[in-house]
């Protein structure tokens, strides 16, 4: 927390939450000045449970050991239910994705989240996503017969999807690659994909090769 007081004319405590506010994303000066003095407002109770939650989402959520998405346990609900498909998973980009995918229905096999894309322009490399995670299972899994890349639909998305393709077309392991992409415009994040768009494309996956 600065120990500056970017606003002297108020209360220390009010200006860092101001500053806090800020750090959020889509949160300019004047929503974070009007977010801090509706906190103000509120009674202890109600702050102390937004404080609460604020430090648990740190302390209490980890990755799953398996998938990589985040959990309370060390393996996390969808890798656990015995429910779903073990033969497909379906590999995302970030957590958010997870819960696109699982609110479309679209999909009842396993995930792996790789927290992030390829991108050479950020000093981003294979080495800096959770690639090696998604080898090792699939390596050490009979079970697994084939990977959905449903990276996003721009160049990092794209240029993640061809490499874990050519990792798997060397390894002993044949699995069997598709990619979500008929439906999804171009340029776009599966983030903001609406549902119906979602379950076309994973209905119409397509064997990767086909769609690089
Ligand atoms: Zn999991």
């Amino acid at each position: 927390m600065s120990p500056v007081n970017k606003f002297p004319f108020m209360p220390r405590a009010l200006s860092q939450l101001i500053e806090s506010f800020r750090l959020l994303p889509g949160i300019g000066p004047k929503t974070a000045q009007k977010l801090a003095f509706s906190t103000l407002k509120m009674s202890s109770e109600q702050v102390k449970d937004i404080s609460n939650s604020l430090a648990n989402i740190k302390s209490e959520i980890i990755y799953c050991q398996y998938c990589q998405n985040i959990s309370e346990n060390s393996i996390c609900n969808i890798c656990t239910d015995n429910n779903r498909d073990n033969s497909i998973i379906c590999v995302v980009e970030e957590v958010m994705d997870v819960y696109v995918l699982e609110k479309s229905g679209a999909f009842k096999g396993k995930f792996h989240v790789l927290h992030g894309s390829i991108s050479p322009a950020n000093g981003i490399g294979p080495d800096e996503i959770r690639i090696k995670e998604l080898v090792n299972r699939v390596q050490s899994d009979s079970l697994i017969k084939e990977i959905v890349i449903a990276t996003n639909l721009n160049l990092e998305g794209e240029a993640t999807a061809m490499y874990i393709n050519q990792i798997f077309s060397k390894s002993e392991h044949k699995i069997k690659i598709t990619r979500l992409a008929r439906g999804l415009p171009s340029g776009s994040d599966i983030e903001y994909a609406d549902e119906t768009t979602i379950l076309h494309a994973m209905g119409s996956r397509v064997n990767i090769d086909e769609s690089l």
